[in-house]
């Protein structure tokens, strides 16, 4: 298939149609487990923290004020923090600062009421509630304060459960739940289009796809040289890995792969940190393979980075690894691509819209370590290939940006304000 051929219509929006706001001037987005004020790539904090942060801040350019209501997990932060004009981080107390997420379904009640304190006084229009917690304080409220509710749920429980990270019942019957009474649900692409389709019958007409996009003032091309000076790397074949360390993200297959590459002076260097209730598990197998493998001199532990500084990191690598196991969308593979990086990245869910199997990257459809290291090695040994993939992958994520994704989402909202609400009682 020729670059061009590629449809490009999965992308919300466009910048050159007038926006259509409805009259939409103020909305309230919950982000319950997780903060856009927290570092991504350690503990909870990851993807959804940066779609909300870019999301929101892309809106409020665009005239609608956003009430980010998250759960305080620092007494010293104020309760409410504006972290771009237009754009209120709201701190609501529920339980324990230092919950673990596991523990947070217990106290979902006590933040949506703290959520809704806030509501009485500052209405809004619309609900976007994220993750699946969230979307369980937003069915309240949405009947609580009758407006519509629109959700995206970053991970699905029936999807994690399938490729083998099995999430309790009680989620996936909350997900039910929330999903029977949302207004809209966002996915990222057309493979979360089916999945909520096949796994949770969701109708296509309240699936709105919403294209992830990428900051491309940061996320550029740059030379390659001048990145390994300024982060003190050699001359050799550089693989990266950026992200939260959990089972879920697959390193353990780019340890393997690293360990079975025929290019024996590479290096991977890993950005991030261990997250969630196993990563210390996580990193502590990971820390024995790579011991096995006898790589400690060819595997780089870099502490989670702010987005400003991962440019950087990109622009050294010759290939981004990105082999999880599930993914709802994968921005890491977005950013790579964005900095004319190749991605070899597993075959699954969202990387399948992301990375052009070919053209942008490797999609590798086994999980098999000498099948990964294969594709990593195809592209290292050849030069012209790889530099010509990073091109094509500079020119498709042009075509992403949140400011499309902030117009279609605003037109979204517009519609939803505009018709009679979903009701599931
Ligand atoms: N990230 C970051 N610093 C780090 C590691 C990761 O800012 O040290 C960011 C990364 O740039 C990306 C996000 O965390 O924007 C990870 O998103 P992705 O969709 O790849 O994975 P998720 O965390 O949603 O599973």
């Amino acid at each position: 298939m020729e670059f061009r051929d590629i449809p490009w219509s999965f992308v919300t929006g466009t910048e050159a149609t007038p926006l259509i706001d409805g009259g939409i001037r103020r909305i309230a987005v919950l982000s319950m487990h997780t903060s856009p004020l927290d570092q991504a790539g350690i503990g909870d904090s990851g993807g959804l923290n940066v779609y909300v942060r870019e999301l929101t801040a892309s809106m409020a350019k665009r005239g609608i004020n956003c009430d980010v209501y998250v759960r305080r997990t620092n007494p010293h932060h104020p309760e409410i923090v504006e972290i771009e004009p237009g754009v209120n981080v709201i701190q609501i107390e529920a339980g324990p600062f230092g919950l673990l997420k596991s523990d947070l379904p217990a106290v979902v009640d006590l933040w949506t009421q703290g959520v809704a304190d806030h509501l009485e006084h500052r209405p809004v229009d619309v609900i976007h509630a994220h993750y699946w917690l969230s979307g369980v304080a937003g069915h309240h409220l949405k009947h609580r304060f009758d407006v519509p509710l629109a959700v995206t749920f970053h991970t699905l429980g029936r999807v994690k459960s399938f490729t083998g990270d099995t999430e309790p019942e009680d989620r996936i019957r909350a997900e039910d739940a929330v999903i029977g009474c949302a207004d809209a649900v966002f996915a990222s692409g057309k493979v979360e289009v089916d999945q909520l389709d096949s796994f949770y019958g969701v109708s296509r007409e309240r699936i709105e796809i919403l294209t992830p996009g990428v900051d491309r003032t940061l996320f550029t091309p740059g030379s390659s040289r001048q990145a390994r000076k300024a982060l003190g790397l050699g001359d050799y074949p550089i693989l990266l890995f950026v992200g939260r360390i959990q089972a879920l993200k697959g390193l353990d297959l780019a340890i393997e792969a690293l360990a079975a590459s025929r290019n024996s002076d590479a290096r991977l260097v890993i950005v991030g940190g261990p997250s969630g209730d196993e990563g210390l598990e996580t990193y502590g197998d990971l820390i024995a393979r790579i011991e096995r493998h006898n790589l400690n001199k060819r595997v780089i532990f870099v502490e989670p980075q702010p987005h400003h500084l991962l440019p950087t990191y990109y622009r050294a690598a010759d290939v981004c690894l990105v082999p999880s196991r599930s993914e709802s969308f994968g921005l890491v593979a977005l950013e790579a691509a964005a900095c004319g990086t190749p991605v070899v990245a597993s075959d699954v869910g969202g990387l399948r819209d992301n990375v052009i199997n070919g053209v942008t990257g490797l999609l590798v459809n086994e999980r098999d370590h000498r099948v990964f290291a294969d594709s990593v090695d195809r592209l290292i040994d050849h030069p012209k290939t790889c530099n010509e993939m990073g091109n094509r992958a500079v020119e498709r994520a042009a075509l992403h940006s949140w400011d499309i994704g902030a117009s279609g989402a605003i037109e979204v909202f517009a519609r939803l304000a505009s018709r009679e609400l979903v009701s599931c009682v």
